[in-house]
């Protein structure tokens, strides 16, 4: 990306670009702090290394299968900021209804403002079904939102993910073999999983986030589970306690514990499944007293919120209102005044008529295009340090540019594909939580929030 050098004082007061922020810190032109000035660089930098690059943390081991982006050419690494805008806004206008452009509420403002939806990643992947005549839909988000999308979409429809290497560090938390494994190991503990009791219960209904692989997907469809979002995560919970004794949390333990706590599951009937550990790690008693077994697993960009960070927006902003994401540790969540999804976050703004001062626990990116969108409130990020997702990152117009005019000129790039025996249990799972309902009674958001 070519440098803005932008000074401080010519910066717009509300400047919705974390890059353009990260290069003042960078240019020494802005007073905040950045986890990892390499955040400054194109994503291109970065391909050929593995790893999830910069501002990922110490905890994100990336796998040695995950997806790796071959060198973007050239004449897209070299473009300016502004003849990039150009290519892409030319790919657009030639493509027409051809294509669909899906930017994830985490991307980079100078991706967002090209992509026809924005939202999180089950509104894009049904934003998508609007359009079952687009050849190609383009996901700006990371790997498991484009398998998604490509299980809800049609065959012919081609998903594409701009950059390979635009994984997630949670969902590559929960390795399908590892999670096999770890159900034979409870099948030692428990029996026969799919034989129900006397009651008609299972011994385990595994639930899974939507920020998960399609094989975890499709392993939950096999074994009678269930997907959910951080939205819908108790009426989830709910529908597989109708179905079974306990519940395999997986991947994010936090939005496990967050939304099984909030419904009276006490904190020692959850221990947690270490995937590197014998039976996770547990003993015979604990797993034959849990009501919810928790996966290892935890999301970097969430994980950085801390009570302490609470406590200064609270000290220095009297009458703040804090409102941080599921994903975030319980400590958080409890010390929060809300917490809710990305959606909840949007709307609760939103809704808010009298000007207001708000800390937000969630991505920067999100965080920052609030703030310019709302200028009548103060909203900022709980987390002073200035951290975007490291695999959202990888998305950068100049990969976008080269889809685009991939396709223009009739190639398809990085197209994502789920084979056949793991999308049919996959979508399954899905239906079977588009299909759940809360109790007469309780509202609760649309299913398709997640983060
Ligand atoms: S914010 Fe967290 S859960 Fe979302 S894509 Fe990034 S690492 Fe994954």
């Amino acid at each position: 990306m070519a440098a803005v050098n932008l000074t401080l004082q010519q910066r717009p007061a509300a400047d919705p670009s974390v890059d353009h922020e990260i290069q003042a810190i960078v240019a020494g032109a802005s007073a905040s702090e950045t986890c990892n000035t390499d955040l400054a660089a194109g994503p291109w930098d970065f391909d050929i290394r593995p790893g999830y690059g910069p501002g990922a943390s110490m905890g994100d081991v990336i796998p040695t299968g995950a997806p790796r982006q071959g060198e973007l050419p050239a004449a897209y690494r070299e473009a300016s900021d502004e003849e990039l805008e150009g290519r892409i806004q030319a790919a657009k206008r030639t493509l027409g209804d051809r294509v669909v452009i899906l930017g994830h509420f985490y991307q980079r403002e100078e991706v967002v403002t090209h992509a026809d939806y924005v939202g999180d990643s089950f509104q894009l992947a049904n934003a998508a079904l609007e359009h079952p005549d687009a050849e190609a839909i383009v996901f700006c988000g990371v790997h498991f939102m484009a398998e998604t999308a490509d299980l809800l979409s049609r065959p012919e429809q081609a998903v594409i993910l701009p950059n390979l290497a635009a994984g997630c560090s949670m969902a590559d938390m929960a390795d399908i073999d590892q999670v096999e494994e770890c159900w034979e190991q409870l099948a030692e503990v428990y029996g026969d999983m799919d034989t129900p009791d006397a009651e008609g219960k299972l011994p385990v209904i595994p639930v899974t986030y939507m920020n998960s692989s399609a094989a975890i997907k499709g392993f939950v469809g096999r074994h009678g589970g269930i997907v959910c979002t951080s939205s819908n995560a108790r009426t989830v919970l709910e529908w597989a306690f109708e179905r079974g004794r306990r519940v395999l949390f997986f991947p994010d333990q936090h939005l496990g514990r967050n939304t099984a706590k909030a419904m009276g599951v006490p904190l020692d009937e959850m221990p947690m499944w270490n995937p590197h550990r014998p039976f996770g790690g547990s003993d015979e008693a604990t797993l034959t007293r849990a009501r919810v077994i928790l996966w290892h697993g935890f999301c970097s960009v969430h994980r950085r919120f801390s009570v302490d960070q609470i406590t200064q927006a609270r000290a220095e902003h009297p009458g703040v209102r804090v409102i941080v994401h599921p994903e975030c540790p319980m400590p958080v969540v409890d010390a929060a005044d809300e917490s809710g999804s990305t959606d909840y976050i949007r709307k609760a703004i939103e809704a808010a008529d009298e000007p207001t001062t708000f800390a937000i626990g969630t991505e920067i990116n999100l965080v920052q295009r609030l703030a310019a969108q709302h200028p009548q409130h103060t909203i900022f990020c709980l987390d002073p340090v200035v951290c975007p997702c490291s695999t959202m990152y990888r998305i950068h117009p100049g990969y976008l540019a080269w889809v685009l005019e991939g396709l223009v000129e009739g190639r398809v790039h990085n197209r994502i594909t789920v084979p056949q025996d793991v999308a049919d249990p996959a979508r399954v799972a899905l239906e079977r939580m588009l299909a759940a309902k809360p109790p007469a009674g309780r509202l609760e958001q649309p299913a398709g929030t997640t983060s």
